[in-house]
């Protein structure tokens, strides 16, 4: 933050995008010609834990906060861009079983978009968190070529997020759950060692991506089995919560039990792209994440593995691109705000 560029005043018409998270709101303001007028986070409490009300109150808020950081006049505003964790509906409707984010009752089948949109009197423009990540990743990797290209994102996080984005839209799908990449089953042979249990995943599959791919897949499955043939290890002396968040340091380190669990991921996240690959053919396969923030040799190892792990066809070898996606911390408040641009423009 302290690295800040100054913030910037329009120069013509903008849309505002908001991100809100289960502690904290973002915000920031895209410009008509696709330039944000602010380089770092702005947060404010998002409130979530104490009902709709008062969250849509606290994105109000971030919402004036930010035009006031930009001295942006609130007519210049066109449109607005949400993001919230899913699971929602394509046009912001919480899930009728609430989520993680929305546990309370009053959050059960609540038309956030909707009730923002009525708070301000602006549009507002609707994504999940993953999604809005996706196309931000999408649109910082191709710059002015984005509305001409298409990507598959897989972000790894608690869980494992991501977006398919075609000519530089989102595919959000009939009911608003296209893109939910960690939950697509992949074939396990060559990720598992013989003797490894099949991973469970929390939405009740077996062997998707995300049961792999994610801290809670190390937590729940990788670690457990990977300790059992490392019990001298000193991430066996730690609860495995606490093991799982360490182990990326040990990777940094060339550990083997930590490169033994990262590989397992790289290729798990290969045989993802091996489907898009059949399925969409995007010209790039981006990656984004805590593993983005880790050491730069470590990081481009994962990337290699992935990129060795995914079976593309001489003809897509040579058409498409492997890259790493930063800046995540404010890619849902950007990836929104896109989303927003291209909407109204
Ligand atoms: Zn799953």
């Amino acid at each position: 933050m302290d690295q800040a560029e100054p913030v910037r005043t329009p120069a013509s018409w903008v849309v505002v995008g908001l991100d809100n998270g289960g502690t904290c709101n973002n915000a920031t303001v895209l410009d008509a010609t696709g330039q944000y007028l602010v380089d770092h986070l702005v947060e404010n409490p998002s409130l979530v834990q104490e009902g709709p009300e008062s969250a849509v109150e606290a994105l109000a808020e971030a919402f004036l906060n930010i035009l006031e950081l930009t001295s942006t006049p609130r007519t210049l505003v066109r449109a607005v861009g949400l993001d919230t964790p899913g699971p929602a509906s394509a046009t912001g409707v919480i899930s009728s079983k609430g989520s993680t984010n929305f546990n309370q009752v009053s959050w059960h089948g609540y038309d956030i978009r909707g009730a923002l949109e009525s708070r301000l009197g602006l549009p507002v423009i609707y994504n999940n968190d993953a999604n809005a990540a996706a196309l931000y990743a999408h649109h910082r990797h191709f710059g002015a070529e984005a509305m001409s290209r298409s990507s598959v994102a897989a972000i790894v996080g608690t869980g494992m997020g991501g977006g398919v984005v075609e000519k530089g839209k989102v595919v959000s799908g009939a009911a608003g759950m296209a893109g939910e990449l960690g939950h697509v089953q992949i074939p396990l042979h060559g990720v598992l060692e013989n003797d490894q249990p099949v991973p469970a995943c929390n939405c009740g599959f077996e062997g998707d991506v995300e049961s792999i791919a994610s801290l809670t897949g190390i937590k729940n499955n990788l670690l457990p089995y990977w300790l059992s043939k490392f019990p001298d290890h000193p991430l066996a002396a730690e609860s495995i919560g606490k093991a799982a968040k360490l182990l990326r340091g040990y990777g940094e380190k060339e550990d083997p039990l930590a490169l033994a669990v990262f590989g397992q991921q790289a290729k798990a996240i290969g045989k993802l792209f091996t489907i898009a690959a059949n399925f969409t053919d995007p010209d790039a396969y981006l990656l984004g994440g805590g593993v983005v923030e880790a050491a730069p040799r470590f990081r481009q190892w994962f990337l290699n593995s992935v990129r060795e792990a995914t079976q593309l066809r001489q003809e897509q070898q040579a058409a498409t691109s492997f890259a790493l996606v930063a800046d995540l911390d404010m890619a849902g408040a950007r990836g929104a705000a896109v989303a927003a641009l291209e909407r109204v423009s």
